[in-house]
C-alpha cells in the first residue's frame, strides 16, 4: 500500500468510484480510493439502478444527463458492461396540477437542450399498455431514461481509473483521519496510513462517521426503501421491446421491466430512517426485513393504475437502505473551516447523478472551481443549524414528497420555526406568514384582519396576491416595516481590515461613514457574491450579503484570512434590524431619532451610528425597494423594542408591514438582481450589469486578471428585464425565453409588479440577440406568452426616489 498519496477517495460506491474516474481523466496521478469492503458494499449494490434526467434544479437535470451519457464513455474505458438499457421512459400525471408541473419541467429541458414531449393519455397507453387511461390527465415522455447494472457501473469507474493510473485498495477501512499543520491529512486505516494532500468523504452509508472523523457532522440521513418484482406479466413477455420506465406521481411509484415482470419501487408517506445516528460497521452486502404493510397503500394503488401487476403478483421484495439530505440533493464540494476535505455524499440517484458529482468535485479539487453551476448540491447551503434532529425531521419529509408536486410558493411545514429572531411573536401576532431561509423564519407577508394567515399553494397567482399588493403600495406612497434578518451580517476589523477587504471585493471600498456596493469575484472572475459594504470607522466594516449564503461565503473568506491583522466574526445573533422604506420613512425616523437625517446630513449610501428610540443603532440609508429607506441595526435584545416603537411612530404615516413577497416584486420594478437567482457563479460581472461596481482603478483584486482579460470581449449574454404579457400566472425562474421559435436564454426571476401593473421577468439573453429585436416569448405553464424586454427599470429608472 501507498505511504503517500495525492488524494484518498474514501468509499467504492458508485460516487467514490466516479469521483476517482474523473480525477485520473484529469491527469491527476496518485489517486487512491479506499473501501472498506468489497466495492458496492454500501448502498449501492442493491440500488434498482434506474436513471433519467428529471429535476427540479434544471442544473442537477443537466448533470444527470451528462451520467447517462457517460456511460458509453467508461464502458469503452474499462471493457466492462454497465449494463445499460436506454428505454425512454413517461411520467404520468393524474391532475392537471401534475401536468403544470410537468408542462414546467418540459419547459426548463428546453432551454437545456434535453428533449422531452408532452403526450396525451392515449400516446401514453401506446409506449406503455399496462396503464388503465381512467387514472391519468397526460405524460411527459422522457427519451433519456432506462436502468443500468450498478455493479457493473461502478466496476466500469473503478477499471476505468486504474487503466489510468489511479488504485484501489479494498478491504481497508479508513478508522482515523488527522489533519496535519501542512494542510495535508494523515489517513489511518486498518492495513497503514497514507500521507494525502486532499481527501474526499463519498462514504455514502458512512458518510457521517467519516465526517465525524474530521469533526464534522453532516446532515445525512439513510431511510429504508423497498421495491418489488412481480411475477411473469403476459404483456411483458409478449411485448416486442423493453417495457419503458413509468413514473406514476400520484401512485408515489416507479417501474422498468425486470426479467419477465416487472420492478415496483415505491417512496412511502411513512418512510423509516435505519440507523439514525450511527451506521454499523459491521454492515455490508446486506438487506433489510421486508415491510410489505409500509408499503402496502402505494401498491394498491399501482395495482389498481396498472391492474397487469396485481394479476402477476408480488415474487420478490428487496429493502435496503440509503442517504439523503435534508432537500435531496447531494452534497459536495470542501467543508467551511477544514483545508482539502471534500466530499461527495447524500447522494439519493447515485446512477443519474454519481457521473455529473464525480465530474463537479474533480473540477472543484483541480481547478477550484466546479464548472457549472452547482448551488443546488453545494454543501455549503447547510450551516451549523442542519443539526441531527432537522435533518432527521428533513430528510423524512422530503422522503415523503419524492413524487409530490413542490409549489413554487410552498414552504414544507417539517422542522420550522426552528431558527426565529425576537420578533417573531410579534409578528406572527400581526398575520406574518413565514418561511424558511437558511433555516431561519422570516415573514413573507401579512394577512390581513380578518383572513386566514396561509398561502394557497399554487403555480398561479395565490391568496397572497391582493395583500402582498397592499404591502407594495405602501412602500411607494407612505412607509413600509421589513424585518431584514434573512441580511448575513459580518464585521470584518483589524489592521489589516480595508486592505484584504479590498483585494477580496472587487468594489471600491467606501470611506468612513459611507457604504459601497462591492461583487465579489472567484479567480475565473465569475461571481460568488455580492455585498453592501460600510465602513463603521476604525479599522471596522460591516458587510452585508445574502442569508442563504452564510456559509458558502465564509468558507470562501476563511479560506483567505491571513494569520494576524484582521479578523471577521457574524453578527447575525447579536445584531437585527429592520428596513423602513417609502417617502415617509425619513419622517418617521426623524419622530425616533435627535440625530440629523437630513438629505444634507445623511445622504444616501450613508453609515451612521445613532441613536433610534434611546437605542443605540447602526443606520445606513440604503434601499432595495427602489424608495427613500433606512436598515436600523441594534442589538438583539432590543428588537422587539424597535419594532414597537417604529409602529408606534409611523402609526399615522400610514406605516405598514410587509414581508419578502413584497419585497421581490418592488425590487422586480427596480431590475434589482438577487443572489442565486441572477447572481451565481456562472456569471460574470458585466453579464449581470455589475461591472458598474467594479473599481477598475484597483491594482489587486481576485479576479481582477481574468476580468481584464475579458473587458474587450462582448460577454456572452446580458441580464435583461422583461414585461410579459402574463394571465394568472407569472414566470417563476428557469422558463425559457425564445425568439422567433428559438430558445436564446432563461428566466432567472419572475413575478408581479403591483405598482407598475405588469407582469415582470429578469432572465439572461444571449447577447447577440438582445438589441436586436424588443419582442421575445418566455413560456409559463406550458403557453409561449409575449415578452417585451425593457432596456430601463419600470419603477423610477433614473433612481431618483432612494438618492431623494
Ligand atoms: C433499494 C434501493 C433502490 C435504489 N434504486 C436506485 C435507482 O433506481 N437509481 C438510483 O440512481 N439510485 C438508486 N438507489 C440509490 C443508490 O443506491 C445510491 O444513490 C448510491 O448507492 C449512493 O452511492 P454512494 O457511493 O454514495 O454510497 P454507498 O454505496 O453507500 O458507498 C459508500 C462506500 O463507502 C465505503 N466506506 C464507508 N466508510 C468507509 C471507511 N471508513 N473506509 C473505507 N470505506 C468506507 C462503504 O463500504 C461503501 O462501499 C437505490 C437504493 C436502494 C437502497
Amino acid at each position: 500500500m501507498r505511504t503517500h498519496a495525492r488524494v484518498v477517495v474514501i468509499g467504492g460506491g458508485v460516487v467514490g468510484a466516479s469521483v476517482l474516474y474523473h480525477l485520473a481523466k484529469a491527469g491527476w496521478r496518485d489517486v487512491v480510493l479506499v473501501e472498506r469492503d468489497e466495492l458496492t458494499s454500501g448502498s449501492t449494490w442493491h440500488a434498482a439502478g434506474g436513471m433519467h434526467t428529471l429535476n427540479g434544479d434544471p442544473n442537477v437535470a443537466k448533470l444527470q444527463e451528462y451520467t447517462i451519457k457517460l456511460y458509453a464513455e467508461i464502458e469503452a474505458a474499462s471493457g466492462q458492461s454497465c449494463g445499460v438499457h436506454i428505454t425512454g421512459g413517461v411520467n404520468l400525471a393524474g391532475t392537471p396540477e401534475r401536468m403544470d408541473f410537468l408542462r414546467l419541467a418540459r419547459a426548463r429541458a428546453r432551454y437545456l437542450g434535453l428533449a422531452m414531449e408532452i403526450i396525451s393519455v392515449d400516446e401514453a397507453q401506446n409506449l406503455f399498455p399496462l396503464l388503465d387511461k381512467r387514472y391519468f390527465v397526460g405524460a411527459l415522455y422522457n427519451p433519456l431514461e432506462g436502468h443500468v447494472d450498478p455493479a457493473g457501473v461502478t466496476n466500469a469507474y473503478a477499471k476505468a481509473a486504474r487503466n489510468l493510473g489511479a488504485d484501489v485498495y479494498r478491504f481497508t477501512r479508513v478508522v482515523e483521519l488527522i489533519a496535519r499543520t501542512d494542510a495535508a491529512w494523515d489517513v489511518v486505516t486498518d492495513k497503514g496510513t497514507i500521507r494525502a494532500e486532499h481527501i474526499v468523504n463519498a462514504g455514502g452509508l458512512w458518510a457521517r462517521e467519516v465526517g465525524r472523523m474530521a469533526g464534522v457532522e453532516l446532515p445525512v440521513l439513510a431511510m429504508e426503501h423497498q421495491y418489488v418484482i412481480t411475477g411473469e406479466v403476459p404483456e411483458v413477455v409478449a411485448s416486442p421491446s423493453e417495457m419503458l420506465h413509468v413514473i406514476d406521481f400520484e401512485g408515489e411509484i416507479y417501474m422498468r421491466q425486470e426479467g419477465r415482470g416487472m420492478l415496483i419501487g415505491t417512496y412511502e408517506k411513512a418512510g423509516v430512517p435505519w440507523s439514525e445516528r450511527d451506521t454499523p460497521w459491521t454492515f455490508t452486502h446486506e438487506l433489510l426485513p421486508p415491510d410489505l404493510d409500509r408499503i402496502a397503500p402505494s401498491l394498491e394503488v399501482g395495482f389498481r393504475h396498472f391492474p397487469a401487476l396485481e394479476r402477476a403478483g408480488i415474487k420478490r421484495v428487496i429493502n435496503g437502505p440509503f442517504t439523503f439530505a435534508p432537500d435531496g440533493n447531494p452534497l459536495i464540494g470542501p467543508i467551511r473551516g477544514l483545508s482539502n476535505f471534500w466530499v461527495a455524499c447524500g447522494v439519493m440517484a447515485g446512477f443519474s447523478q454519481g457521473g455529473g458529482v464525480g465530474l463537479a468535485l474533480a473540477n472543484w479539487m483541480i481547478d477550484g472551481d466546479p464548472g457549472f453551476d452547482v448551488w443546488a448540491m453545494d454543501v455549503a447551503r447547510f450551516g451549523d443549524w442542519a443539526s441531527p434532529a432537522y435533518t432527521n425531521a428533513k430528510v423524512r419529509e422530503n422522503y415523503s414528497r419524492r413524487f409530490r408536486i413542490r409549489f413554487p410558493n410552498e414552504e414544507l411545514p417539517a422542522a420550522r420555526a426552528l431558527r426565529t429572531t425576537p420578533v417573531y411573536d410579534t409578528l406572527k401576532g400581526r398575520g406574518a406568514v413565514f418561511g424558511a431561509a437558511f433555516g431561519l423564519e422570516h415573514a413573507l407577508w401579512f394577512a390581513p384582519a380578518g383572513m386566514e394567515p396561509r398561502e394557497d399553494v399554487t403555480y398561479r397567482r395565490s391568496n397572497a396576491h391582493g395583500p402582498v399588493g397592499e404591502e407594495c403600495r405602501a412602500v411607494r406612497v407612505a412607509v413600509g416595516l421589513l424585518e431584514i434578518a434573512t441580511f448575513a451580517r459580518y464585521e470584518v476589523a483589524g489592521r489589516d481590515a480595508g486592505t484584504w477587504l479590498s483585494r477580496m471585493l472587487a468594489g471600491r471600498l467606501p470611506r468612513a461613514g459611507r457604504i459601497g456596493l462591492a461583487p465579489m469575484l472567484n479567480d475565473k472572475g465569475k461571481l460568488i457574491g455580492d455585498f453592501t459594504v460600510a465602513n463603521a470607522g476604525g479599522d471596522r466594516y460591516w458587510v452585508f450579503g445574502s442569508g442563504i449564503a452564510e456559509q458558502y461565503h465564509r468558507r470562501w473568506l476563511d479560506a483567505h484570512l491571513p494569520a494576524h491583522g484582521v479578523g471577521i466574526r457574524s453578527l447575525a445573533d447579536e445584531w437585527m434590524g429592520f428596513a423602513v422604506a417609502g417617502p415617509r420613512s425619513r419622517e418617521l425616523l426623524t419622530r425616533l431619532s435627535p440625530a440629523d437625517l437630513s438629505a444634507e446630513a445623511m445622504p444616501f449610501l450613508s453609515f451612521r451610528a445613532i441613536e433610534v428610540a434611546g437605542m443605540a443603532a447602526h443606520v445606513g440609508r440604503i434601499s432595495f425597494t427602489g424608495e427613500l429607506g433606512y436598515e436600523i441595526w441594534v442589538p438583539s435584545q432590543s428588537q422587539v423594542a424597535l419594532h414597537d416603537a417604529l409602529v408606534d411612530a409611523g402609526a399615522d404615516l400610514g406605516l405598514r408591514h410587509f414581508g419578502a413577497r413584497a419585497l421581490h416584486s418592488l425590487r422586480l420594478e427596480k431590475s434589482f438582481g438577487n443572489w442565486a437567482r441572477e447572481y451565481r457563479p456562472i456569471y460574470g460581472p458585466a453579464e449581470a450589469g455589475l461591472d458598474r461596481f467594479v473599481d477598475w482603478t484597483k491594482a489587486d483584486f481576485i479576479g481582477l486578471p481574468a476580468i481584464v482579460q475579458g473587458r474587450s470581449e462582448r460577454p456572452p449574454r446580458r441580464l435583461c428585464t422583461f414585461v410579459v404579457d402574463a394571465a394568472d400566472a407569472d414566470a417563476i425562474g428557469d422558463e425559457p425565453i425564445s425568439r422567433g421559435g428559438e430558445v436564446v436564454g432563461w428566466v432567472t426571476s419572475g413575478g408581479y409588479g403591483h405598482c407598475v401593473g405588469e407582469s415582470i421577468a429578469l432572465g439572461y439573453v444571449q447577447a447577440s440577440v438582445v438589441d436586436e429585436a424588443q419582442a421575445f416569448e418566455i413560456e409559463i405553464l406550458g403557453e409561449r406568452r409575449r415578452a417585451v424586454r425593457c432596456a430601463r427599470p419600470l419603477y423610477d429608472p433614473d433612481g431618483l426616489k432612494m438618492r431623494g
